[in-house]
C-alpha cells in the first residue's frame, strides 16, 4: 500500500473526476481496508492508494491527470494545515510543501541556467566561481519573478477572477512539484549529453506544468497550454536576455 494514503479527517479528492470527498478508505484493522466509491461517479475514487511509487512515477510521466491529483491532493494535500496557516497567520515556516518545493525547483532551474550557460560556451568545463554564481543566482531569480508573475496574472485574466489566495498557492505548487523532470538535470552535470536534450526535458517540464494546472484549476486544456506556454516564454526570453547582457566573467 503506498505510503501517500491520507487520514480520513482530511479533505481528499476523487481522482477520477475531482470531486472533493472526506474519505478515500475506510481502515477496520492494521492491512485491512475498504476503498471508498466516490459519489459522483460511482468509481473508487483513488485506486492509486494500493500501488506502489513506482506505478504512479510512470502514469506521472505519461501525464495521467489521475495520477496528477492523486500526487497534489491526496499525497500532498494541498488543503492540509500547511497552506491553512500559510494563509491565516503569513507565517511562512509553517508552509513546508511551498517553500521545500520552491526552493527545490528554484535549484533545478539554477543547474538549468548553469548548462545553458555551459552550452553557450560561457562556462565551458569550469566550476561555478562566485562571479559565475552571481550571475546564475540572478538569472534564476529574475527569470523565475517573471514566470510566477506570467502564470498568475494568466490564472488572474484567463481563468476566475475571484480565485482565493489558497486557489493560487494551490496553483503555484502544482507548478514546483510538476517540475520534476529537471531532475534529469542533474545527470547532464556529470554526463556529457547533447544541448537539445535540454530543451527536450524543458518541453516535458512543460507539458508536465500543463497537466497540473488544468487539474488544479479544472479549465480547457488550451487555456491551460496557453497559460505555461506564456510563462515558459517568458522565462526563456529573459535568460536569452541576460545571456546577452551580461559580459561573461570567463571570457
Ligand atoms: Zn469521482
Amino acid at each position: 500500500m503506498s505510503k501517500s494514503a491520507k487520514k480520513g479527517e482530511e479533505t481528499v479528492v476523487c481522482v477520477n473526476c475531482g470531486t472533493r470527498l472526506n474519505t478515500l478508505y475506510i481502515q477496520y484493522s492494521p492491512g485491512n481496508i475498504r476503498l471508498m466509491k466516490c459519489d459522483n461517479c460511482k468509481a473508487v475514487a483513488d485506486p492509486y492508494i494500493e500501488c506502489e511509487f513506482m506505478i504512479i512515477l510512470i502514469d506521472l510521466i505519461l501525464h495521467k491527470p489521475k495520477a496528477y491529483r492523486h500526487l497534489l491532493y491526496n499525497m500532498l494535500s494541498f488543503k492540509s494545515e500547511d497552506i491553512k496557516h500559510f494563509t491565516s497567520h503569513l507565517q511562512p515556516q509553517t508552509s513546508g510543501t511551498i517553500w521545500k518545493s520552491a526552493l527545490l525547483f528554484l535549484l533545478l532551474d539554477a543547474i538549468r541556467v548553469f548548462l545553458l550557460k555551459r552550452f553557450n560556451d560561457d562556462y565551458g568545463n569550469s566550476f561555478l566561481s562566485m562571479p559565475k554564481c552571481r550571475e546564475v543566482f540572478l538569472d534564476v531569480l529574475l527569470g523565475n519573478i517573471v514566470f510566477i508573475v506570467v502564470l498568475l496574472l494568466g490564472t488572474r485574466f484567463f481563468v476566475n477572477c475571484s480565485l482565493p489566495i489558497t486557489s493560487y498557492l494551490e496553483i503555484l505548487l502544482a507548478v514546483f512539484v510538476s517540475s520534476f523532470f529537471k531532475v534529469y538535470l542533474v545527470a547532464m552535470m556529470v554526463w556529457e549529453f547533447p544541448s537539445a536534450v535540454l530543451y527536450i526535458i524543458e518541453m516535458f517540464v512543460l507539458s508536465s506544468n500543463a497537466v497540473a494546472f488544468r487539474v488544479s484549476t479544472q479549465q480547457e486544456a488550451i487555456r491551460c497550454i496557453s497559460i505555461c506556454l506564456s510563462a515558459h516564454a517568458a522565462k526563456f526570453l529573459v535568460d536569452y536576455w541576460l545571456l546577452s547582457l551580461l559580459p561573461s566573467s570567463s571570457r
